[in-house]
């Protein structure tokens, strides 16, 4: 049976944390799916369309990772796709805290996931989607926090 990993969040928008994530979760996994939370709670910056393009044009060499949009439970979606797998990032014990309840939970809801946890390289472990919301917001430059692929990208914003 197929390795299925899905890799849950807003991407709101995709950072060099997350890609490094994912790039070093390739050979863990015979697919890895890039899961973009709708995310009723919280408007989002980018469009979704627009926070998939960044992703595809990011992972657009990696045969391995697909971007899926998805809504409602994350176990739920994993189900529907066969995934046994939840991949997350870890920066700091806050995350972990954050992590460790989820993991647990959706455990608890569908008994074959595992959620597998990377720690973020110690470069990436301050650099947040949220943080490059406001510097592009306040009209600096984030290019050297998000992937190369989409750095002219966010010149637009
Ligand atoms: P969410 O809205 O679910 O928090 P994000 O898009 O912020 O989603 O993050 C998705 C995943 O990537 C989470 O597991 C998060 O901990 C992880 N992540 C975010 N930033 C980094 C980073 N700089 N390094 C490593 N992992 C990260």
């Amino acid at each position: 049976m197929k390795k299925i990993a899905v890799f849950p969040g807003s991407f709101d928008p995709v950072t060099r944390g997350h890609e490094n994530i994912v790039v070093r979760a390739i050979p863990l996994f015979d697919e890895i799916i890039v899961a973009v939370g709708k995310n009723v709670q919280k408007d989002s910056f980018f469009y979704l369309d627009t926070r998939i393009d960044f992703l595809e044009k990011v992972f657009q060499d990696y045969p391995t990772v697909k971007v899926m949009p998805y809504e409602g439970l994350t176990v739920d979606f994993c189900r529907q796709e066969n995934a046994k797998y939840i991949l997350r990032g870890l920066r700091t014990s806050a995350d972990f805290e954050f992590e460790r309840s989820i993991g647990q939970m959706n455990k608890k809801m569908y008994h074959d996931i595992e959620t597998i946890f990377m720690l973020s390289l110690t470069e990436y472990t301050p650099v947040s989607s949220s943080i490059v919301r406001d510097i592009i917001r306040n009209g600096g430059d984030a290019s050297q926090f998000v992937p190369e692929a989409i750095a002219v990208d966010l010149e637009k914003y």
